[in-house]
């Protein structure tokens, strides 16, 4: 496949376009920020990590129905996707109380919740990626009604996959961002990435360890060490459930 030219560079990965309009590769890089860029840093092999998990995980997806841009992965650290307009807002899903809502409510860490929180934040880093109200989502024009509508229900949808997939890895989910975007039929898909970069990961044998548990970019963020052996292992676990599974 021949690769014309590189569209973008994110903070994880290089977008390029191909002979095909419809379709882009991304190259998902080692390197990491934290704390909207003010950190950076590597970790050895987490392209190679967040593509193969984020791809697994969008094909187990497809087959329940919920449409993503994967289209296939051609090297270990590629994915070919398909071009949507992205929808910017960070979609955040929470299970349990950690991260900026811990922050900005004075929950305690590791507080349940009753139900999953869905949350939109503008994607926005001149602005530090606010969090929005719906009203205030409107108001910017960010999406419709009935787009908020349909991408809380899929939020909703694909948590309660994730919470059960990564059951069977001895994992729990605390919390994840999704990034939703438009095709040219104006139908939403899944976008971006699914992987230890946008989730918080706790191993469910040690979760009421606050060191041992994290399985995450939490570990980079923090400098807590073992950064590319978390990486790894949520690999390990993810590729044996899927494994298992087929
Ligand atoms: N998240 C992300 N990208 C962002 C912000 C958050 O992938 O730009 C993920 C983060 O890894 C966590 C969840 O979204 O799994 C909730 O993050 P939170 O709002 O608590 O922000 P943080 O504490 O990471 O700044």
């Amino acid at each position: 496949m021949s690769v014309y030219s590189r569209l973008y560079e994110g903070k994880a990965k290089v977008i390029y376009s191909t002979e095909d309009p419809e379709i882009l590769l991304a190259d998902f890089k080692d390197d990491a920020t934290a704390f909207n860029a003010q950190k950076r840093g590597s970790i050895v092999g987490k392209g190679n990590i967040n593509c193969i998990i984020s791809s697994k995980l969008f094909q187990e997806l497809e087959t329940l129905g919920v449409k993503t841009h994967y289209i296939d992965s051609p090297t270990p650290n590629q994915m070919r996707v398909k071009a949507v307009k992205i929808v910017p807002t960070e979609v955040v899903v929470r299970n349990i109380a950690a991260g900026s809502l811990c922050q900005q409510t004075g929950l305690p860490l590791g507080t349940l919740l009753k139900q999953p929180l869905v949350e939109f934040y503008y994607k926005n880093d001149q602005l530090g990626d606010p969090l929005l109200t719906r009203d205030r989502l409107l108001l910017l024009e960010l999406a419709t009604p009935e787009q908020v509508d349909e991408i809380t229900h899929l939020a909703l949808q694909i948590n309660q996959f994730l919470i059960n997939f990564f059951q069977r890895c001895d994992i729990t989910l605390v919390d994840f961002k999704l990034e939703f975007g438009l095709d040219s039929q104006q139908q939403i898909l899944l976008a971006d990435e699914i992987s230890p970069d946008t989730c918080r990961l706790w191993d469910t044998s040690a979760v009421n360890d606050p060191e041992r548990r994290v399985l995450d970019k939490d570990r980079f963020r923090k400098d807590m060490g073992n950064v590319e052996n978390a990486y790894q292992e949520v690999l390990n676990r993810v590729l044996k459930a899927v494994e298992s599974h087929n």
